[in-house]
């Protein structure tokens, strides 16, 4: 069992001083208790082989020293720290580099009690098969002085860094990213790799944090369905699900509300040459709703909705829509739960399965299968 070292903990991981096991039996009596009422067969969660350095992206500010440090929970103190059980390493391992250019060239840091000064956070993500590393500097300023010695240097120290991007986040707020960015080395997206098909992520689309996990979560997901003529994958982030799903269609169609994750998914799709997937950049709900007006013939639905779950108008929408099935992943159980008993009378759900997705934090991924009532017409 590894023990966090750092002096100051950042509460991230619940825990991470019971070690894993412990973390896992708690996880299971959580979803024993929620899923109860619902007279279904709850499976053990499917842990990790290796439970550390997980985490693809990382969100990094300094403090006066240039000591990078993570946030602590539901808080604006930064706790700064050298290595993370949670990140990846390499991630950690740029990080420290970060922190000395910036302390050698004096860079300008943000301090929010006065509103003042220049680079806010730095975030990282990483290709966990293609190694390829993003650094995101997020900055109040549109100008980043010294760029080219900063990447230059950077670059040079670790190669795997393929593109530094400029965010500008002006705002007071305690969101990271803001929404106008300049690349300022490299192509301003890394690409990675995801059962089989290749992913390229900007700095602002939703990707994963755990490549392994979701691998399996994705591949457990699929498998669990039949062979569908039409499937919508709704919430599709940068359309990763729906495109490994294509194999198993004759037309996808993702829906996504976030623009840039619809350009990635547009990229991605060309990039893998899959030709029976369209993507539009919707509200879910409202695209739904226009699709039972236009009486779409839909046979499996796959929903990825984000924390707040998804809305009662989106399930009566796909429950006038009558696919075959529908997949359901969450990544906030008790969403799930709710929005579970709005379909109960028109699909039965045998079991659920859940992914430890974010090994030592309180959260779990879950999936369930729905299939239509046979006595509804
Ligand atoms: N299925 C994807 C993304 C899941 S995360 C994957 O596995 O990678 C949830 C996604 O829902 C995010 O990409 C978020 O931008 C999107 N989202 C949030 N609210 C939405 C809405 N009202 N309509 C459509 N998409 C939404």
């Amino acid at each position: 069992m590894l023990k966090c070292t750092q002096a100051k903990r950042c509460g991230g991981c619940a825990y991470i001083d019971q070690g894993y096991e412990a973390s896992l039996k708690a996880k299971n009596a959580y979803l024993q208790k929620l899923y109860k009422p619902l007279h279904i067969k709850i499976h053990p969660i499917i842990c990790m082989e290796d439970p550390y350095h997980y985490r693809n992206k990382a969100i990094i500010a300094f403090n006066s020293q240039y000591q990078p440090g993570l946030y602590e929970e539901s808080s604006h103190r930064i706790i700064p720290y050298t290595a993370c059980l949670l990140h990846d390493e390499k991630i950690d391992e740029v990080i420290q580099t970060i922190g000395m250019i910036f302390k050698k060239y004096h860079v300008s840091l943000y301090d929010p009690r006065a509103h003042k000064g220049e680079i806010r956070h730095v975030v990282l993500r990483r290709g966990v098969v293609t190694h390829e590393i993003m650094v995101t500097l997020v900055s109040t300023s549109d100008v980043f002085k010294g760029a080219k010695n900063f990447a230059k240097e950077l670059v040079k120290k670790n190669p795997e860094v393929k593109t530094i991007i400029l965010n500008i986040n002006k705002r007071r707020t305690p969101i990271v990213l803001g929404e106008k960015e300049k690349i300022l080395y490299g192509k301003g997206y890394i690409v990675d790799e995801l059962c089989g098909l290749s992913f390229k992520i900007s700095s602002q689309s939703f990707y994963q944090i755990n490549h392994d996990q979701c691998e399996r979560l994705y591949q457990h997901a699929l498998s669990s369905m039949s062979q569908h003529q039409i499937i919508v994958d709704t919430y599709c982030g940068i359309g990763t699900i729906g495109m490994i799903a294509a194999k198993k269609a004759k037309q996808v169609f993702g829906v996504e509300l976030n623009g840039d994750a619809i350009q990635d998914a547009q990229i991605n799709k060309a990039y893998n040459q899959i030709k029976n997937i369209r993507f539009f950049k919707d509200d879910a709900t409202k695209w739904m709703q226009r699709m039972v007006a236009e009486d779409l013939k839909v046979d499996a639905i796959i929903m990825d909705p984000p924390r707040t779950g998804s809305t009662p108008e989106f399930i009566a929408a796909v429950k006038q829509m009558k696919p075959a099935e529908i997949i359901y992943i969450s990544c906030n159980p008790e969403t799930q739960v709710r929005d579970l008993k709005h379909f109960k009378n028109d699909y039965t759900c045998q079991e659920i399965y859940a992914f430890d997705m974010f090994p030592f934090t309180k959260h779990v991924e879950s999936v369930v299968l729905l299939t239509h009532r046979k006595d509804k017409p």
